[in-house]
């Protein structure tokens, strides 16, 4: 109930698309009786959480934000929704998101923009607390009363900060303490950028290790479902709730999954943390670029040995991600006919105007500019100049990464966004593809290869506002990943 409230409280920030008070109250009363009984079943037993709003949840809306969905109840939970309920946690809500998931602000959905908790210092949320680099910030984040949070009404001033995307709305919930913990999904970044940017943890598993069965897809090949939460422990409990082999997914992987356990403190100093050169790109602020160098600095001084490793590839992430990400977005959006399921339009001349009015209502210009755009990629006579040599520029990301690995390098350091969160009218000044470009430079190449990354908060930037940085490893290995990611935390 006091979730619930605080959800109400924080309405201006726009995170939630729908409440689930419904679904909450009857998984809340379960979760009771079994307290109660003295028979509780997990570590999630009765906690709130939220999930982004392109899980299904079984007779629950569930629109991408997108007008193409709005009306749309799916038939099943997705594998990741069932999960959660099965270890009894209580669903608080279902959570704003752009579009089909394309975008990094939160700022193109039908349900309008979310916005950041952080506004320049000026939010009620103990900014007090916060010092300078190497914060533990654990104490910080930890999970507080919600009613003990005080009101954000200075986020009504129009020129707010964006919450980051596309996971805007999960990653708000859990950094103004109304969820524990929140699903969000990331293809090229879209977990790890909003938990950047509202200072929670973000973490991305390996493709495969967590179920994408009713998470509806963006681009195959990368999505992977996303965790969002205050500390990176919560992050480990999540993550061992959800891993593991689902039958309903083919991508998955079948090996046996170990739960994590990080109940012993990592050897700092035996650890080889890689800082890959070509994360030093354009647009990087200088406040970034400080927090960057001073937290590898005290990961030296605690005895590990911290590398400059070369990643020659890493500039072409953007364009072959983009082409890629189109591709696959032209051949998902196809099920969106108007005529199987979502939104239909009135226009009965012919099946294909019905297709054609259907979608240029349902999608937004970014969704149709996409399918286009990807649609004009897999053209016989384009196909293997654009999406075969795309995917070869891919293989060769992967490599980057696995020569790295293969090098003796643990982890590698580096940003997760390029600056702190831009503020709202600066952000749209820009267009979608630019924003992309700007905002996920950093995070879209873990999706071409893979493998798992973290993104934890550091420090306040001048500003105010959250500075975080990114961890990632060899894939499966996110034991090593969030084992460093806590010493830091
Ligand atoms: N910003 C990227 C895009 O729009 C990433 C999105 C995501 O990770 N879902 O494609």
């Amino acid at each position: 109930a006091a979730c619930l409230y605080q959800a109400e409280k924080l309405k201006t920030l726009n995170m939630f698309v729908r409440l689930t008070k419904e679904v909450a109250e009857i998984q809340a009363k379960e979760a009771d009786s079994r307290y109660k009984n003295g028979n509780i079943r997990c570590l999630l037993d009765g906690i709130p959480v939220a999930v982004k709003d392109n899980y299904c949840t079984l007779n629950v809306e569930t629109t991408c934000s997108s007008q193409m969905l709005e009306n749309f109840k799916p038939q099943y939970n997705a594998t990741m929704v069932q999960k959660l309920q099965n270890a009894g946690a209580v669903l608080l809500g279902k959570c704003n998101m752009d579009e089909f998931a394309m975008g990094s602000g939160t700022v193109d959905s039908i349900h309008g923009p979310s916005k950041n908790i952080w506004q320049s210092g000026k939010c009620a949320t103990s900014i007090e607390h916060v010092h300078s680099v190497k914060v533990k910030c654990r104490e910080f984040y930890q999970l507080s009363p919600p009613s003990s949070k005080g009101s954000c009404s200075t986020v009504e001033e129009d020129d707010w900060f964006i919450a980051g995307g596309s996971s805007g709305g999960s990653a708000v919930a859990v950094a103004s303490g109304t969820v524990f913990a929140a699903l969000g999904s990331d293809t090229g970044g879209s977990t790890r950028n909003p938990a950047a940017y509202c200072g929670v943890v973000g973490l991305k598993p390996s493709y495969g290790l967590l179920s994408r069965h009713g998470l509806i897809p963006l681009v195959n090949s990368m999505d992977v479902p996303g965790i969002l939460t205050r500390t990176v422990d919560d992050a480990v409990t999540l993550l061992n709730v959800l891993a593991g082999y689902d039958p309903l997914d083919s991508t998955t992987i079948r090996d046996d999954f170990i739960p994590l356990d990080l109940s012993q403190d990592i050897d700092i100093s035996k650890m080889r943390i890689g800082i890959p050169q070509e994360y030093h790109c354009p647009g990087i602020s200088d406040e970034v670029l400080e927090t960057w160098s001073e937290v590898a600095d005290i990961l030296e001084k605690a005895g590990a040995e911290v590398v400059s490793v070369s990643m020659p590839h890493t500039p072409s992430s953007i364009a072959c991600y983009s082409v890629l990400n189109q591709c696959e977005v032209a051949s998902n959006m196809a099920r969106y006919d108007g005529i199987e399921f979502g939104l239909r339009t009135a226009e009965n001349r012919s099946t294909e105007e019905l297709y054609a009015s259907t979608r240029s209502q349902g999608f937004n210009e970014i969704v149709r500019g996409r399918i286009l755009a990807g649609n004009y990629f897999l053209l016989q006579r384009n196909y293997s100049q654009y999406f075969v040599q795309a995917l070869k520029v891919r293989r060769l990301i992967a490599q980057d990464f696995a020569r790295v690995w293969s090098s003796g390098i643990d982890v590698l350091l580096t940003p997760t966004t390029l600056t702190d969160a831009p503020r709202y009218s600066q952000f749209i000044s820009r267009d979608n593809r630019e924003q992309c470009a700007s905002q996920d430079y950093c995070t879209q190449p873990a999706n071409m290869a893979g493998c798992p990354a973290v993104t934890i908060p550091i420090k306040l930037s001048k500003q105010g506002l959250p500075l975080s940085l990114q961890l990632m490893s060899q894939n499966y290995r996110e034991n090593l990943l969030l084992a460093i990611a806590r010493w830091i935390e």
